[in-house]
């Protein structure tokens, strides 16, 4: 019988709780480096996000050649 081991983790921006699976990637990068800092998919997306908006306004420089590509959503 195959049993699917879940590993507790807390994000480290809105403190929630949550069980991943044990052979997730996420799980192998925490259990490899334990200093790894586990974000939840909802603070993710909401980062993620932000930065596009950030990076797509006006007042962003990058320091560094400036590509059409990089610029793009
Ligand atoms: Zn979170």
């Amino acid at each position: 019988m195959y049993e699917v081991i879940f590993m507790k983790v807390q994000c480290v921006l809105c403190d929630s709780r949550e069980e991943i699976d044990d052979s997730s990637i996420d799980s192998k990068k925490i259990r490899n480096h334990p200093l790894y800092l586990y974000t939840c998919p909802k603070c993710t997306k909401r980062i993620s996000q932000q930065t596009l908006i950030r990076i797509n306004s006006k007042n962003y420089d990058p320091h560094r050649p400036k590509s059409e590509s990089f610029y793009r959503l």
